[in-house]
């Protein structure tokens, strides 16, 4: 019964104390490898699409209760197909991979980053303003943008970026304003950072 019940196995009594701290430490070691794959995308090691989604809840609920500020930020790899159609699928893979890194690199440790969908990446910014989340994320913009790729492809690759601020919104309705805010960056030509509320 208590196998049923999710037990993954039993010690009798008398247990030698070696033979339990190294059977826990097992268990622990791979119950954290376990979430780790569970949680990650297995190309940039960031928060997969699911767990970024889950993280952007907790955030609110902490935003909620602290009265604290929070930004939801999507970001969105330029013209995208075209770097795959003209310079291969793992030159494609370079690009998703440095851009990962590039946000891991220039974010705040408290920040969470996640691969949202293909080259579709989201940001969740605990205590960040408007104001804070766009500069924060336009200088990541600017830097990405002189990045070179694909090793002797040497390409260049920009983002568009799109920021909502959260003020008491659901959920989905915050991740739809970051995605509106997305599309006008797209349709002012790419390669910019656009938030909502609109500051223009
Ligand atoms: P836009 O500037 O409007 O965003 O244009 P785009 O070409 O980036 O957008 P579109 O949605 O037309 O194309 C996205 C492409 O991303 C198509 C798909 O093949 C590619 N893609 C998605 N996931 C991956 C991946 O894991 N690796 C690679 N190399 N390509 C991917
Ligand atoms: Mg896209
Ligand atoms: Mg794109």
């Amino acid at each position: 019964a208590a196998m049923a019940e999710g037990g993954e196995d039993f010690l009798t009594k008398p247990v030698d104390p070696r033979h339990l701290l190294s059977t826990i430490r097992t268990r622990g070691t791979r119950a954290r490898e376990l979430s780790h794959l569970i949680a990650r995308d297995s190309l940039t090691g960031l928060f997969n699409h699911t767990h970024i989604l889950k993280a952007l809840d907790e955030q609110i609920k902490v935003a909620e209760r602290n009265k604290t500020l929070l930004c939801f930020v999507m970001v969105d790899i330029d013209h995208f197909k075209q770097v795959n159609d003209n310079h291969g699928h793992s030159v494609g893979d370079d690009v998703i991979r440095n851009l990962s890194l590039f946000l891991s690199q220039r974010l705040r440790k408290t920040d969470f980053i996640g691969r949202y969908g293909g080259e579709e990446f989201a940001v969740v910014l605990p205590g960040a303003n408007i104001e804070d989340a766009k500069n924060i994320m336009d200088e990541i913009r600017n830097n990405f943008s002189h990045l070179l790729h694909g090793g002797q492809a040497a390409i260049s690759s920009t983002f568009s970026c799109g920021i909502a601020l959260y003020q008491g919104q659901k959920t989905s309705e915050l991740i739809d304003l970051a995605d509106q805010a997305m599309y006008l960056a797209k349709r002012d030509g790419r390669n910019c950072v656009k938030v909502c509320p609109s500051d223009d």
